[in-house]
């Protein structure tokens, strides 16, 4: 379909953004419009401008902070962050989970700071940023501020992010000493959007398991933290017998979702597999 009439503009430089975003001024950003233009084509929305932000130097590119771990700019493609060597070294998690979104196509123009935004369900990026202990780093015209992605998303397509904000970054810390990370999803097969996906952080010390990080997405409202998983896997021993006890915790706590694709009940039981293969799998990259 063709989309309602719009304005289009390409953004002068970061200033631009969030001068543009402070007025009333009916201002939608556009980053890789992979989720915003096929919206506008279906009329499921409608705006007055679109003001482009993808080729602003100090949104884009990877960086490793002073403070340790990674900073990723708001408008770094997918195939960016795939191709990227800090990303290689610092969170392969990460790659891992990329390389499963969409098509090369997607991947080439979608951008992280846009999925994070966006707040899909089934968004890949979310249970890894949220096993990660990522931060999202905003900045409207008069502030600045940083928050952990664990309490960013509210729900589906909601987050806390302001209406003036722009999100700038997203910060992944140095992972604990031999942590080992895995991703594990069962998709629609016709689109390849997660029914339920898992990731996983875990570190190992003496056996034991020292570190948890389990979330979960396309199972509830918003990608998710899985804390019952968490909280049944720290200070136990690293067994097969741990990691499938507290995978069958996967969904406490969290409201499943029913859709046409897959009914609560199917989802439910599909969490709780790929938290556990993602949960053997992340054990099996832990060193210890
Ligand atoms: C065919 C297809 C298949 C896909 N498959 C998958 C998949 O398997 N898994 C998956 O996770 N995703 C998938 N996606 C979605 C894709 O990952 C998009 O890249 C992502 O959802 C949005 O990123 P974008 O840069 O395109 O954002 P846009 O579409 O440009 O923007 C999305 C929203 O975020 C806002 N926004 C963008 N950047 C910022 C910012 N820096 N600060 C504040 N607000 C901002 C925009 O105003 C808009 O409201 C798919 C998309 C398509 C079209």
């Amino acid at each position: 379909m063709i989309p309602a009439a719009f304005d289009y503009r390409r953004a002068d430089g970061l200033d631009d953004v969030l001068a543009a975003l402070a007025t009333d001024a009916p201002v939608t950003l556009l980053a890789g419009g992979q989720s915003l233009l096929p919206l506008l084509k279906l009329r499921l929305a409608e705006v007055g401008t679109l003001l482009d932000i993808g080729r602003i130097p100090e949104l884009h590119g990877v960086r490793v902070r002073d403070e340790g771990g990674i900073a990723i700019g708001a408008t770094t493609t997918w195939n960016e962050i795939l191709e990227d060597p800090l990303v290689a070294a610092h969170a392969p998690l990460l790659r891992q989970v990329v390389a499963g979104i969409g098509d090369v196509q997607v991947r080439n123009r979608g951008t992280i700071g846009g999925s994070v935004a966006h707040a899909d369900p089934a968004a890949d990026i979310v249970p890894a940023l949220l096993a990660l202990d990522a931060t999202i780093a905003l900045r409207s015209a008069t502030s600045r501020r940083a928050g952990p992605a664990d309490g960013f998303f509210r729900g589906p397509f909601e987050t806390v992010r302001r209406s003036d904000e722009l999100i700038v970054e997203i910060r992944i810390p140095a992972l604990p000493a031999g942590a080992g990370g895995a991703w594990e999803a069962v998709s629609q097969p016709a689109s390849g959007w997660s029914i339920a996906a898992a990731a996983a952080v875990l570190a190992v010390s003496d056996g034991r398991i020292s570190h948890a990080r389990v979330a979960l997405g396309g199972a509830g409202e918003c990608g998710v933290r899985a804390k019952a998983v968490e909280a049944a896997l720290v200070d136990r021993p690293a067994t097969p017998e741990t990691l499938t006890a507290a995978a069958s915790a996967a969904t406490e706590g969290i409201a499943v979702q029913g859709d046409l694709h897959a009914d609560a009940a199917y989802r439910t039981s599909v969490a709780r597999v790929v938290v556990r293969r993602a949960l053997e799998a992340a054990r099996a990259r832990a060193a210890g």
